[in-house]
C-alpha cells in the first residue's frame, strides 16, 4: 500500500456545518462561523483580537500593513522558511535581513540577530519551524530593546506552547495557516492574531477592503465608508463552517499525531544514537504540537539515496524549503553572507509521512525501511 506524504484529514462534520452556512444564507464573510472560529482562538489562547484570513501569507501581508513597512525598512526572516514569511513583507518595499539557523533545530538563532539590526530595521519575524518554539524571550527582550515589532510565522504553530505560553501570543502580531498541510485545515485558510490591542481597530479595517465595515455592522458608527488602505482579507462563511468542524476535535487530532510521532522517535531513536541522522530537537523552553517529523541526514547524498529508498517501496517522503537568500528571486538582493546552517538543512533534512490517518503500523514499516 501506497503511503502519501500528506492526506488531509475530515473530522465528518465539515459538510454538516457548510450546509448550515449556505442554509443560514449568508455566505459572505464575518458571520457567525467566523465568529464563533476567532472566539475559540480568543478564549483558548489569550489573543486579544484574532481575524481569519484567506490564507497564512494573506494575514503576514496584513501583518506587514499594520507594521507600517515603508520602502527600504528592514525586516529580520531566517532564510530557512516558506516564502512568504519574506514575501509579505517585501510586497511594502521592505529589505529582507536573511537569519541563520542554529545548530540544533531549523529555527532562527536568537543569538546572531541582534548583529543584523540597523537603524533600518523595523520588524523580526521568528517562524517556529514544525510547530517547535524560537526563543522567545531572547527574541522579545532585543526586539524591545532596539524598539523593533515581532511577527510570529506560527502557521506550522498551533496549539503549541513557550514556557507555557501559546505561540503565536508572544509576538506584537501572528500569522497562522489553515492549509491542508497544517495540523488543522480549511483548504486554504489562516487567521492574524493580535497582541499590542493598540492594531485591532486598525486591522479590522485592513480586512474589508479598507473600510469601517466591521463598526457598522456592530452598530458603532452609523454608515461606512474608505479610511484606508487594505483588501479582502477575509474568507467566505463556508471556509470558516469547514474550520469550525475541524477545531471541535483540535484536541483528539493533536493526540493521535502526537502517538504517531512519538512511535516514530521511539522507533528511530536507536539509528540516531549511532549517528546515522540526527531526530528533531525540541528545547526544554518548547513543546511539540507534532506538525511534522523530520530527521536531518548526515549528508545531502544519504538524504537522496534515503529519499530514493523509501519511494521504491511507495511512501513518500519529501526534502523541504531550499534557502531563502539564495533563490532566483533573492540571490542578488542579498548581501552575500554566508548563513551555512540554513543551507546543511536544505540539504540534509528530510520530512517523513505524518497525518491523522496515518497508522502506528505504517510508521513500523516505514521505520523498517529506514
Ligand atoms: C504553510 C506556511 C505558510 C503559508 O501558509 P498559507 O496558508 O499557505 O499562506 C507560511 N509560513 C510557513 C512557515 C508555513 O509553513
Amino acid at each position: 500500500m501506497r503511503i502519501p506524504f500528506n492526506k488531509p484529514h475530515l473530522t465528518g462534520k465539515e459538510s454538516h456545518y457548510m450546509y448550515q452556512a449556505v442554509y443560514d444564507g449568508k455566505l459572505s464573510g464575518n458571520g457567525e462561523f467566523t465568529k464563533r472560529c476567532q472566539r475559540f482562538f480568543e478564549e483558548k489562547y489569550g489573543f486579544k483580537k484574532c481575524l481569519l484570513t484567506t490564507s497564512c501569507t494573506d494575514a503576514l501581508e496584513m501583518a506587514a500593513i499594520l507594521c507600517d513597512i515603508q520602502p527600504g525598512d528592514e525586516v529580520i526572516v531566517p532564510s530557512y522558511t516558506f516564502v512568504s514569511s519574506a514575501l509579505a513583507f517585501v510586497r511594502q518595499g521592505a529589505k529582507i535581513v536573511f537569519a541563520d539557523s542554529m545548530e540544533c533545530n531549523p529555527n532562527i538563532d536568537a543569538e546572531k540577530i541582534e548583529d543584523l539590526i540597523t537603524p533600518r530595521t523595523k520588524v523580526i519575524v521568528p517562524v517556529h519551524y514544525a510547530g517547535v518554539a524560537c526563543d522567545m524571550d531572547r527574541i522579545m527582550e532585543i526586539a524591545e530593546r532596539h524598539n523593533l515589532l515581532v511577527v510570529e510565522d506560527a502557521a506550522q504553530a498551533i496549539d503549541s506552547y513557550y514556557k507555557g505560553r501559546p505561540l503565536g501570543t508572544i509576538g506584537h502580531l501572528s500569522a497562522f495557516s489553515f492549509h491542508e498541510t497544517k495540523n488543522i485545515i480549511s483548504g486554504e485558510g489562516g487567521m492574524l492574531g493580535i497582541n499590542d490591542a493598540r492594531f485591532i481597530r486598525r486591522a479590522e479595517i485592513i480586512w474589508e477592503k479598507g473600510t469601517n465595515r466591521a463598526e457598522f455592522f456592530r452598530g458603532e458608527v452609523n454608515k461606512y465608508g474608505w479610511c484606508d488602505i487594505g483588501s479582502s482579507f477575509l474568507p467566505s462563511e463556508v471556509i470558516a463552517a469547514f474550520l469550525w468542524a475541524q477545531l471541535e476535535s483540535l484536541d483528539e487530532i493533536q493526540a493521535k499525531r502526537k502517538q504517531l510521532w512519538n512511535k516514530y522517535y521511539e522507533l528511530l531513536k536507536p539509528l540516531a544514537e549511532q549517528g546515522r541522522f540526527r531526530l528533531p530537537d525540541i528545547p526544554d523552553y518548547a513543546t511539540n504540537n507534532a506538525h511534522m517529523f523530520y530527521l536531518v541526514c548526515n549528508s545531502l547524498e544519504e538524504r537522496t539515496a534515503l529519499i530514493k529508498k523509501l519511494k521504491e517501496n511507495d511512501i513518500l517522503a519529501v526534502f523541504h524549503y531550499l534557502s531563502l537568500h539564495s533563490s532566483d528571486y533573492y540571490k542578488d538582493k542579498h548581501d552575500g553572507r554566508q548563513l551555512p546552517e540554513c543551507d546543511r538543512y536544505a540539504d540534509c533534512l528530510v520530512r517523513l509521512p505524518m497525518y491523522y490517518d496515518l497508522s502506528e503500523s505504517d510508521v513500523e514499516r516505514i521505520c523498517g525501511i529506514i
